[in-house]
């Protein structure tokens, strides 16, 4: 059978070295092999766990906190919209916790961004009516309740390593009939123009093609119409160094072998985020543990602990404690909020 590395071998011998991004795009969502249009990576028996995998608490708070400002903003008429939603666990958490927000379900419209077949199916077992896109380039022109929670980690990335003041892009190669990475040759980049103030020689940089139109796709709607985001993810306030993680059966793996059979992520730029939403407004970076202390997961928890006991309590205290304590979860993990001009920022986080 043809595997995935031989059709990559196979065009890299014919047409030469491709870029990183074009790897994990290939590698994650190849039509026939791709990581995420084969299979549902997600829980205990796949190769990671999410937040929302983790608690139901998560998604009551992101509910919460999305339905807050729907009502801050007067209630408009809108958009529900999630960016990858896996198995779709986040969302019917949000839809839960929301039910007794009176008018917010009629609201808004259920939209979903997501490019797994697989995971389509998943998600449209569990919420209800979903529309699904592509990529958020159709998403309604309407007011946007936006989240996306490690979704822009599974995005492509190319990286650069500098060299005097040029860069040389690393590129996926072949070496004898093996997948490997090799460098181009320098060569000044505009992009990456301020980056020469802050990184030396060798450093390597990573760039996310994608994410610029993205969030500026979404700034518009919520800076033109109201509504807002919050994005969560691993990553920090500029990227810095070579990220690239690949996981099997929750452990890390070469990136290069098989592609197709490992999750590929890198960590998110909030620098870029942040800057690509004009004309909405943007928070500080929040770590996801005080985010979620702010919105009240702990009284949250102890309320649900009341009707538990023996192993399911000791398994929602470690679940608590996983998606809080800066040594687990709560400060690799950064949340943002996009949100109009005229209104306040999300619950929980800061201007
Ligand atoms: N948000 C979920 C799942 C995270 S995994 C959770 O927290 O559990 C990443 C999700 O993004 C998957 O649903 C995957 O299929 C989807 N995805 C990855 N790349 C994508 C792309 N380029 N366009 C749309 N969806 C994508």
């Amino acid at each position: 059978m043809t595997t995935l590395a031989d059709l990559l071998k196979r065009r890299i011998a014919t047409t030469g070295p491709i870029t990183l991004a074009d790897y994990m795009s290939e590698a994650l969502l190849h039509p026939e092999h791709g990581y995420y249009t084969t299979r549902d990576p997600l829980g205990a028996t796949g190769d990671f766990v999410t937040s929302p995998e983790i608690s139901q608490m998560f998604g009551e708070m992101i509910g919460l906190c999305l339905a807050q400002a729907w009502m801050d903003q007067g209630r408009p008429n809108g958009v529900l919209a999630e960016l990858g939603p896996g198995r779709g666990t986040l969302m019917q958490d949000i839809l839960r916790a929301t039910k007794g927000v009176a008018g917010f379900h009629d609201a808004l419209a259920l939209h979903l961004v997501e490019a797994s077949p697989v995971l389509r199916a998943a998600q449209s077992a569990r919420l209800p009516n979903p529309t699904f896109h592509a990529d958020v380039s159709t998403l309604p022109d309407a007011p946007l309740f936006l989240v996306a929670n490690e979704f822009f980690d599974a995005l492509p990335v190319r990286q650069f390593q500098r060299d005097g003041t040029g860069w040389r892009e690393r590129m996926v190669g072949l070496d004898s009939d093996t997948l490997t990475m090799g460098l181009s040759a320098a060569a000044p980049l505009a992009l990456l123009e301020h980056r020469l103030a802050d990184t030396k020689d060798g450093d390597i940089v990573e760039v996310c093609p994608a994410l610029p139109a993205i969030m500026g796709q979404i700034g518009e709607r919520i800076g033109t119409h109201g509504g807002a985001a919050l994005i969560i993810d691993y990553g920090d306030w500029r990227s810095q160094g070579d990220t690239l993680q690949a996981l099997r059966g929750h452990q890390p793996v070469d990136p290069l072998h098989a592609p197709g059979t490992a999750d590929l992520t890198t960590h998110v730029d909030f620098e870029v985020i942040t800057q690509s939403a004009a004309p909405a407004r943007f928070t500080r970076i929040t770590p996801q543990g005080v985010f979620l202390e702010r919105l009240g997961i702990t009284q949250r928890a102890q309320s649900l602990a009341q009707s538990m006991s023996g192993d399911a309590l000791e398994s929602h205290i470690a679940a608590h404690r996983r998606l809080t304590h800066p040594s687990e979860m709560g400060d690799l993990f950064k949340v943002v909020g996009i949100y109009p001009d005229a209104h306040t920022p999300p619950a929980g986080l800061e201007p």
